[in-house]
């Protein structure tokens, strides 16, 4: 195994599947048997769950709403998912806690992070809630705050598509799949995989982020294995 300790970033979008809003149970299911066959392996795994299947503040915000309590209100949405996403790892038989960056310990642990570094030491799947708890961040930057936090080895960045190309694949016959790309040549051509904020995150502290497709069975356990699958993001090389 090439990672010892990962960080897997889900978007909220992905746990609706097709239907494009909030939970698709089988789409949960797929990902939560991804995600066992991993940790079967001994990989030690953390996930920052995102919540925009269910609300974005920005969306919030464009529509009249206060920003900041938009912002909390999608910072909730992340909950349900990773209560979800619990549920059903759980049934599967893998141990999990979630840890929420917003009090509510009647239905998850508060963040504490040598305490998630010690259930990942133990192999429980550590479920990162709440986002950083503050207004004005997404769950990407999230997830390269704590992936840094608890020393993860990567970011595996989960998307629809197998990683990042030159133009939209969807609307391009001839877009060009990218094995390895620099953090600034990220910034620069303005490439939204990650917003800014996280892609500057991880540059200023060399986390690795593999942008890859998690919805092609086994590609999760490809990625910790070391095989190039998806897009590597990470500092030049000499
Ligand atoms: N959010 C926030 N602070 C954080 C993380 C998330 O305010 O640290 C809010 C923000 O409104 C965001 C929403 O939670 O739009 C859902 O997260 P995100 O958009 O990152 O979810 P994803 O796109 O991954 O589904």
């Amino acid at each position: 195994m090439k990672y010892k300790r990962v960080l897997i970033k889900l978007s909220g979008e992905a746990l609706a599947g097709d239907q494009g809003f909030g939970i698709d149970g089988e789409m949960l299911s797929t990902i939560s048997k991804e995600i066992g066959q991993l940790h079967a392996t001994g990989t030690e795994i953390a996930i920052v769950v995102g919540g925009g299947n269910i609300h974005r503040g920005v969306a919030g915000a464009t529509a009249g709403m206060d920003r900041s309590t938009s912002d909390y209100m999608g910072m909730m949405a992340t909950v349900i998912n990773c209560l979800a996403l619990q549920d059903t790892l759980e049934r599967q038989g893998v141990y999990t806690r979630v840890q929420s960056a917003i009090d509510m310990q009647e239905v998850a642990e508060p963040y504490i992070r040598r305490k998630a570094m010690r259930h990942l030491e133990k192999k429980r799947v550590v479920i990162f809630a709440a986002g950083t708890g503050s207004p004005y961040f997404t769950t990407d930057t999230t997830a390269a705050l704590r992936a840094n936090e608890i020393n993860a080895e990567v970011i595996m960045k989960a998307t629809k598509v197998d990683g990042i190309y030159d133009k939209d694949p969807m609307k391009h016959n001839d877009a060009v799949k990218f094995d390895t790309l620099n953090y600034i040549d990220v910034l620069n051509r303005g490439i939204k995989v990650m917003d800014s904020t996280a892609i500057s995150l991880c540059m200023d502290n060399d986390m690795d982020i593999v942008v890859f497709n998690m919805f092609e069975t086994g590609n999760i356990k490809k990625v910790v294995e070391g095989n190039a699958v998806g897009t590597l993001v990470t500092k030049p090389q000499k």
